[in-house]
């Protein structure tokens, strides 16, 4: 099953996506995520994205289109994906639908409140290694400042200061919440509630998923 997860940013994308990608063994992309990482390795193209990001603006279509279609040609996703923090616009969503043959199967939307999400993502904290997400309002640490899982030391991401979160939710209000509509039409879309714990907002993916799933099947076996 290919799945996209669509919401704004702070709104839980990276954490259940990556419940979702342990449950059903897809791998998780995040763009975000890829993008970060070329900025750490100083690739020409993490050179080119890493002002936009610093900004809260999105990085150009064309590079991360070459990311994005690269990564899902792999073997591993054959069987299925799920897209975190792809597509951001509608560009972005024509050129996915032109690399796949079929429309992508489920299009989770995670909501959440403008005041929680700024709340949020100013506690959260990212483990400089192994990329646990730690909500620090929700939950602390054993031990101040590192990571529950490796030991090592959690950062606050560079664009989770109070001036970028705000350049980072308008982004998203003009360019990204447009999908709704765009996907609503295409009849894959799903809104998620985004608030309570980690373990609800779960459970109401899961339910989802799971119906999708079971209809999945059927359309296969009548086939
Ligand atoms: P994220 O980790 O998804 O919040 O992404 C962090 C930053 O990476 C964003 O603010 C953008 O600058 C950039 N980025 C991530 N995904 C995309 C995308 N699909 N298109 C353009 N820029 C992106």
């Amino acid at each position: 099953m290919r799945i996209i997860l669509l919401g704004p940013p702070g709104s839980g994308k990276g954490t259940q996506g990556d419940l979702i990608a342990k449950k059903h063994g897809f791998p998780k992309i995040s763009t975000g995520d890829l993008l970060r990482e070329a900025v750490r390795k100083k690739t020409p193209l993490g050179e080119k994205a890493e002002s936009a990001m610093l900004r809260g603006d999105l990085v150009s279509d064309e590079l991360v289109i070459q990311l994005v279609q690269e990564r899902i040609g792999r073997r591993d996703c054959r069987k299925g994906y799920v897209l975190d923090g792809f597509p951001r616009n509608r560009e972005q969503a024509r050129l996915l639908d032109s690399i796949e043959k079929q429309p992508v199967e489920v299009v989770l939307d995670i909501r959440v409140s403008e005041e929680k999400l700024v709340e949020r993502l100013s506690f959260r904290r990212i483990c400089a290694r192994c990329g646990s997400i730690y909500n620090l309002s929700m939950k602390a640490t054993a031990k101040q400042g590192i990571c529950d899982s490796c030991g090592d030391d959690l950062l606050q991401r560079q664009d989770d200061s109070p001036d970028v979160v705000r350049e980072r939710l308008n982004v998203y209000r003009k360019k990204t919440e447009p999908l709704v509509e765009y996907y609503r039409k295409k009849g894959n879309y799903h809104r998620i509630e985004g608030d309570g714990t980690v373990e609800s907002v779960f459970q109401r993916i899961s339910a989802v998923l799971e119906r999708k799933g079971t209809k999945l099947n059927h359309r296969e076996a009548v086939r």
